[in-house]
């Protein structure tokens, strides 16, 4: 990043409050625990800051990457030479009746407990997946059935090309299956996600809440840093079943392991580096591909990288 531009940014977001660190190491801010230096790192308080920070980088010609939780993104050994906007802090939560709009940095997690708490069913599938409001919404993220687009109502975007905020309605979002209009649009960025629930019983929202809660205590390597599933699921079929039956359960690059308990997902034994894992996932695609004539798609999000694989 050029000097100048890097000091035209930290005035703006000086001026305006806005925290920001520079050279903040990106494994501590990834499921994965991996990813080097972030050249800027910033933590707006609230919707307004985050959409100044993005306008700002744009104006001082900065890259930049949001990131929620961390969860679905692999960030490159040598970081990421731009602004990193956290957004941790972004994290208001209205409720109006049967609709909640949280803010992008609120937790997937904690949303589902309010969702039961108010006796509102239609999240129960999200419970335990590691999220923030704005990665589930970009991810279009699900499980046992259920997925975001199912409850979303509307998402209010920050659109930094037009340099407007925008509501975008469902018909709008292009959905599908861990795929929305942000995985192909970078000039847009979630601020905030309301959804639409439905009435239910809270004893049997939480009876399903813990259910799916055991199956993945059951059947995922919870005990080590991961970004969960590696690959999207090929049609009729489930990724980890064809990386099983390729005999790649437990294979090892460096401290990246396809993992014994869950073979869809890889984990970080201890000092893995973005390196490993990218190795081992061009090991596991070939070798799929070589046995079962399916090619594998990475769902997780490779930044920092030459290109995606
Ligand atoms: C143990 C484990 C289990 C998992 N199980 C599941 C599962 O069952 N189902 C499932 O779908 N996923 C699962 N995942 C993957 C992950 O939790 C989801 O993809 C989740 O939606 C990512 O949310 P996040 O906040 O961590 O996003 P991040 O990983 O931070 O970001 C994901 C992408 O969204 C972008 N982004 C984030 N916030 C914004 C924003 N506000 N505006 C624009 N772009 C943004 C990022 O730049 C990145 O490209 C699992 C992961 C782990 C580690």
């Amino acid at each position: 990043m050029k000097q100048s531009s890097e000091k035209a940014f930290l005035q703006a977001a000086r001026s305006l409050g806005i925290r920001v660190v520079s050279g903040e190491p990106l494994a501590k801010h990834t499921s994965f625990s991996i990813g080097g230096p972030a050249a800027l790192y910033a933590i707006p308080g609230n919707v307004q800051n985050m959409v100044s920070c993005l306008k700002n980088a744009a104006l001082c010609g900065i890259d930049t990457v949001i990131l929620g939780n961390g969860s679905n993104v692999l960030f490159a050994d040598s970081g990421f030479d731009g602004l990193v906007i956290s957004t941790d802090e972004v994290r208001d939560c209205m409720i109006d009746r049967n609709r909640i709009t949280a803010g992008c940095g609120f937790s997937l997690q904690r949303l589902c407990r309010q969702a039961a708490d108010l006796s509102l069913s239609g999240l129960a599938f999200a419970f335990g997946i590691p999220a923030r409001i704005g990665g589930a919404t970009v991810m279009n993220a699900g499980a046992f059935g259920g997925s975001l687009d199912q409850v979303v109502s509307s998402v209010l975007c920050y659109d930094k090309g037009k340099d407007c905020t925008v509501e975008y309605r469902p018909c709008d979002l292009q959905y599908g299956y861990r795929d929305s209009i942000f995985l192909h649009d970078p000039s847009l960025a979630v601020l905030e996600t309301t959804f639409t629930l439905t009435e239910g019983d809270k004893t049997s929202i939480l009876n399903e809440m813990n259910g799916y809660m055991a199956r993945r205590t059951a059947s995922q390597p919870l005990d080590y840093p991961s970004a969960g599933s590696v690959f999207k699921r090929p049609k009729d079929n489930f990724a980890g079943k064809l990386i099983e039956e390729s005999g790649l359960k437990g294979y090892r690059i460096g401290s990246a392991e396809v993992s014994a308990k869950h073979a869809g997902f890889i984990i970080n034994t201890g000092n893995a580096t973005a390196s490993d894992v990218r190795d081992l996932i061009r090991h596991v695609r070939k070798t799929v591909f070589d046995k079962t004539g399916v090619l594998l798609e990475c769902e997780i999000r490779q930044i920092g990288f030459p290109e995606e694989l």
